[in-house]
């Protein structure tokens, strides 16, 4: 399925319900756009080089990357990830023997989870499992299905006793970047969708601000540039102003892989 034909389905469709019975979807749109700059405020404010030094060196970053390039996205780093349906992912992860389960959780606390990774624990639990909410945008669901198997590829490669199932919230981007586990994982995330052709042609020639809302980090034009790639190759556009539910989860995440691949640029050259 082309990333075209499967963009939208699942979010219009919940749309639509809510519609249809009257529910929340008028408020809700309205707070969330609202508050929409509120919520990302932490997260386009923080420093996440700094961060990402603190807790990664350049050669554990690569030694991922490698592995993660040997064991499931040979050309990770190189072409962007094609983000698929959730069946699409399903299939090709249980090639790999892990169980897909869907959630669709569409309410207002429901949309807080995008998604978590249970390792396999043997007599315990027989395969590992990836389970993601497909109430997300689309490409929010893609990269959630990234998010998991990065999780998956750390607790394989590390022989981590301590790799519990995590929930990826959207109030926990920003908090990532002190976690190195989950850091790991969003690295992934973050080189699958700007491979290091296009990053280092976004980022690599001009100084990183600190921006002190979204409104503003859309001013840059770096991010102008990332943001517009996006657009191109994942038809997602920020537009904060006329944010739905799902879409603010969708930015949330759009602005942390972003400011964390343009990091990766600054401090590692990656
Ligand atoms: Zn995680």
């Amino acid at each position: 399925m082309t990333a075209t034909s499967r963009r939208t389905e699942p979010v219009e469709r919940g749309a639509a319900k809510r519609r249809d019975s009257g529910g929340e979807a008028g408020p809700v749109r309205r707070s969330a756009s609202h508050n929409f700059q509120e919520q990302t405020r932490s997260l386009t404010q923080a420093d996440y080089g700094r961060r990402l030094r603190l807790q990664l060196t350049r050669r554990e970053v690569n030694e991922v990357v490698k592995e993660a390039t040997k064991e499931v996205w040979p050309n990770l780093n190189r072409v962007p990830f094609r983000l698929g349906s959730p069946t699409e992912f399903a299939r090709q992860w249980s090639n790999l023997g892990i169980k897909v389960r869907l959630a669709n959780l569409s309410g207002p606390e429901g949309l807080g989870l995008v998604g978590f990774y249970v390792k396999k624990i043997k007599g315990v639990i027989e395969h590992p499992m990836i389970c993601v909410n497909i109430a997300h945008h689309p490409t929010l669901v893609g990269t959630a299905f990234a998010h998991e198997m990065g999780h998956h590829l750390t607790a394989r490669m590390f022989g981590s006793r301590t790799e519990e199932s995590r929930l990826l919230l959207r109030s926990d981007f920003e908090l990532h970047l002190d976690e190195p586990k989950e850091l790991v994982a969003d690295i992934l995330v973050s080189l699958g969708i700007y491979p290091a052709e296009k990053a280092l042609r976004m980022f690599g020639n001009s100084d990183p601000q600190l921006s002190s809302d979204l409104k503003e980090m859309l001013c840059d034009p770096a991010y102008m540039r990332a943001f517009d790639y996006i657009a191109d190759i994942y038809g997602l556009r920020i537009d904060g102003t006329r944010a739905g539910p799902q879409k603010v989860h969708c930015m949330a995440a759009l602005a942390h892989y972003t400011k964390l691949r343009r990091a990766l640029v600054d401090e590692y050259g990656i």
